[in-house]
């Protein structure tokens, strides 16, 4: 069993944590904070050891009355890989210091590409990062776009996409940001970053992105534009991306019309935290013109990279080589549908 620590268990280092200790060939034997808040307090609760990120905070943690097993600089010795879930920025400084300790490192989507050196994403370039040291997992959005790109550009070759991201405004329990009542488009230039940021993984792809933020907190939602090489059927596309594993086909016939009706539909599959680790995409929407395909798809932003920093975790520590068997594992523990 490999040792993984989380650093910062926020929205994505909870779920990771989670996620890596349902699998066999891995184990969290620590998790940090830097706030003696409620998720500090499950944290220990679920029993994962805590230690806090920034030693000089010791005195509030004591003072809330939370028992911690130690400081990260402890943490350090304990560990094969640090899963890095720091708020955005903060990751790429901490690189530094897990070079310096030793250990590996996995960053999440709000460091930049050339701070961290490679990035990832499970089915684009699993093998590209076997035994590699410090990895990006690419964002949620990025991460969206690859799951179905990726198996589009097997079936048929892609010549180029352009593609129309709505945004959700926030994550559900962050009250400081917005937009209330306003579309905002971000940014307001094109393109937007999010092209470049799935060339980081899917390295030739001719691809042109851009964005808007709205006021809502659910899922990003995405609205793909996608010029073919080869010629293909409507049910072919739907056909293959049925056998896509992370990838679900919805139907607002089904009453799956919307984020909010999907992640209904993720809250009775009875997941913890009602996560959707899929992408999910609309059936109806999917259709091939001239040949140009366009489809509509959402994504659980708070999840859907969840599963993809696991197998990052197995490509760095060199723990299973094929990538799909990977994938199988990861989803067959974390209960994804197949
Ligand atoms: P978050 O704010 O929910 O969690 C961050 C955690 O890090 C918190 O527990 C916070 O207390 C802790 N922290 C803050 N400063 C720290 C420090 N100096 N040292 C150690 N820990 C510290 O953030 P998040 O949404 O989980 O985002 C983490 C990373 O994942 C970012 O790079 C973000 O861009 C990326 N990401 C976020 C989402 C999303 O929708 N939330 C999706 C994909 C990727």
């Amino acid at each position: 069993m490999k040792a993984v620590g989380i650093n910062g268990y926020g929205t994505i280092g909870k779920r990771v944590a989670d996620a890596v200790s349902c699998q066999d060939d891995m184990q969290i034997v620590g998790v940090t904070k830097r706030t003696p808040d409620y998720e500090a307090m499950m944290a220990v609760n679920k029993g994962y050891p805590l230690y806090i990120s920034v030693p000089d905070r010791e005195k509030l943690f004591d003072k809330a009355d939370i028992t911690v097993t130690g400081t990260i600089e402890e943490l350090y010795d304990k560990i094969d890989i640090m899963v890095d879930c720091t708020p955005e920025g903060i990751g790429a400084r901490n690189k530094k210091i897990y070079q310096e300790k030793g250990i590996k490192g996995v960053f999440q989507g709000g460091e930049k590409h050339d701070q961290i050196g490679k990035s990832f994403n499970s089915f684009a370039n699993y093998s590209d990062n076997w035994g590699v040291d410090y990895v990006r997992v690419v964002s949620c959005n990025t991460t969206g776009l690859c799951r179905t790109l990726k198996p589009i550009d097997d079936l048929c070759g892609i010549k180029n996409v352009r593609a129309v991201m709505v945004r959700r405004g926030a994550d559900p329990s962050q009250v400081k940001k917005g937009p209330i009542n306003a579309i905002i488009p971000n940014p307001p230039t094109v393109p937007s970053h999010h092209g470049p940021d799935v060339q980081t993984v899917m390295y030739d792809l001719n691809i042109i992105t851009m964005a808007l933020l709205v006021p809502t907190t659910l899922m990003h939602q995405h609205n793909l534009m996608v010029e073919l090489k080869n010629p293909v059927s409507v049910d072919e596309v739907i056909d293959h991306l049925e056998a896509t594993p992370r990838v679900l086909l919805v139907e607002a016939d089904s009453g799956l019309g919307s984020t909010a009706e999907i992640m209904e539909c993720a809250r009775d599959l009875g997941r913890p935290r009602s996560d959707l680790f899929e992408i999910a995409v609309w059936k109806e929407s999917i259709n091939v013109k001239d040949g140009e395909l366009f489809y509509m798809q959402a994504i659980h932003q708070e999840s859907d990279v969840v599963p993809e920093n696991v197998d990052c975790i197995r490509s760095m520590l060199e723990l299973e080589e094929d990538s799909i068997k990977s994938i199988e594992k990861t989803n067959k523990n974390m209960g994804i549908l197949e």
